[in-house]
């Protein structure tokens, strides 16, 4: 306890005394990553606190005019993690678990993604509790409108730049663009993930499945497995999980299951993802799919295959139903889908894991194209968009990889480690701790 400074939320956890069955919360988890390669590294105490302390918090009351005339106040929070290599850039959630505790863990967690792909950003999240699954669209046009308002104060091109992330989408983007725009003039750069005609960049919508599917490709090719004769299981069937089972399925790799938050589809032969994808548009979800057998999410992932990718939330792979997955690969789509008591169990039993911020970072590295893009006013192709993707990919995943040899760690411990060292550095150049 340092008496000067009551606080120790935030303070490096005790060397050799990292528990990973202590960890009860999604920051918890992300900072149990953190402390573990951060101590590996050897960082200095101060530096660890504060590096693990989020930069700012803000939490708004957003009460919007339902369609019946009634007030629903809801609750949104912006959380901007780190600044040290440049604004903060992060998804904005909109679902009835977003929290707090939540969105402080999914910020941490874009700080080092954005760090380990080498883009110029720290990290940020945002997200409104709420269900947007029983609100009109006028209800959730209004309520992204009144939530911009309320964090207009904290946002901005040089501040902190939203994105899509679990049910929001390019429409919704292009609200908070013209939101922020009525007052501070034409300003595309605010957000990015919008649609094209407004400022988007082609190839944005699918770019995290696109990062999920070129990290997927090194990994087989290191474990020499050729992808024509894998299966797959794929969590989640939105943005990412539907991008990610079409891109596998056009390696050839045999699509066995995906599933949405309702219910899962099997088939031992293969699903037609075009066709899945379609019957999802047309009837809001998978079940009563006709081509396939229906399964629960817990079943999918007993499921045995070459490739797992969880693409929906957090903590989906615990140790509950660790002991029970049978595959090779696991590509983290998602963010923080892997708890770490599970993610030793699944190291110690030899499957590869591709952490969150590795896996799932072509989100975020496009999404820089398109910041650039709208800076500078010069506009970028989707061949240009998909080849810089790739080669970052790649970049990243080999330094990961390597790094993960040398030192005889997990990819997950190599990518903070990587990531730590890169904002430390900032962080130290930029000096810290004087006026
Ligand atoms: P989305 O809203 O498009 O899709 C989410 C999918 O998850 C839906 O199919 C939904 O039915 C399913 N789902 C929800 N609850 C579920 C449950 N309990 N069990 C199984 N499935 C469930 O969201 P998305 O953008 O595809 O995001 C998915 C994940 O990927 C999130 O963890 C998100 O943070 C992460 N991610 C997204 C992006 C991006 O660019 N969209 C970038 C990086 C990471």
């Amino acid at each position: 306890m340092n008496e000067r400074n009551p606080t120790t939320e935030y303070a490096p956890a005790q060397k050799g005394k990292l528990d990973p069955h202590a960890v009860a919360t999604a920051f918890e988890s992300a900072n149990y990553y953190f402390d573990v390669a951060a101590q590996r590294l050897e960082l200095p105490d101060d530096m660890q606190t504060l590096l693990k302390t989020p930069f700012r918090e803000v939490r708004v009351e957003v009460p919007v005019r339902m369609d019946d005339g009634t007030i629903e106040t809801f609750l949104g929070w912006r959380i901007q993690h780190n600044q040290a290599r440049g604004p903060t850039k992060g998804g904005l959630r909109y679902h009835p678990g977003v929290n707090a505790d939540e969105v402080r863990a999914l910020a941490a967690l874009m700080t080092w993604k954005t760090a380990l792909i080498d883009v110029p950003f720290g990290g940020a999240k945002g997200g409104i509790a709420c269900n947007p699954k029983l609100m009109s669209r006028g209800e959730i046009e209004r309520m992204t409108r009144i939530f911009i308002e309320q964090i207009d104060c904290v946002i901005g091109p040089y501040e902190d730049i939203p994105a899509p992330d679990v049910n929001t989408n390019p429409q919704i983007m292009a609200w908070i663009m013209d939101a922020y725009s009525r007052k501070h003039g034409h300003t595309p750069g605010v957000v990015t993930g919008k649609p094209i005609e407004v400022g988007g960049i082609p190839g944005r919508e699918f770019a995290t499945g696109r990062g999920v599917e070129y990290a997927i490709v090194e990994a087989a090719a290191e474990l020499g497995l050729d992808l024509a004769t894998c299966t797959a299981v794929v969590q989640g069937f939105g943005n990412v999980g539907s991008s990610v089972a079409r891109f596998l399925r056009d390696h050839g790799v045999t699509i066995l299951a995906v599933s949405d938050s309702v219910s899962g589809i099997f088939n031992p032969d293969g699903l037609v993802i075009n066709r899945a994808i379609q019957y999802k548009r047309e009837h809001g979800q998978l079940k009563g799919y006709p081509h396939a057998e229906e399964i629960t999410n817990e079943q999918l992932l007993d499921l045995e295959c070459d490739i797992l990718v969880p693409s929906a939330l957090a903590s989906v792979i615990n140790r509950h139903n660790c002991g029970k997955i049978k595959t090779k690969i696991i590509a983290e789509g998602a963010n923080n889908p892997t708890t770490p008591e599970a993610d030793g169990a699944l190291y110690g039993n030899g499957v590869l894991i591709i952490p969150d911020i590795l896996a799932n970072s072509g989100g975020v590295c496009v999404s820089y194209f398109e910041w650039v893009h709208n800076i500078q006013r010069f506009a970028w192709t989707e061949t240009q968009a998909l080849q810089e993707l790739e080669k970052r990919m790649k970049e990243a995943y080999h330094a990961t990889s390597q790094r993960a040899q040398r030192e005889g760690v997990s990819q997950r411990e190599a990518a903070f480690m990587i990531a730590i060292e890169r904002v430390a550095a900032a962080t130290n150049l930029r000096g810290v701790g004087d006026p």
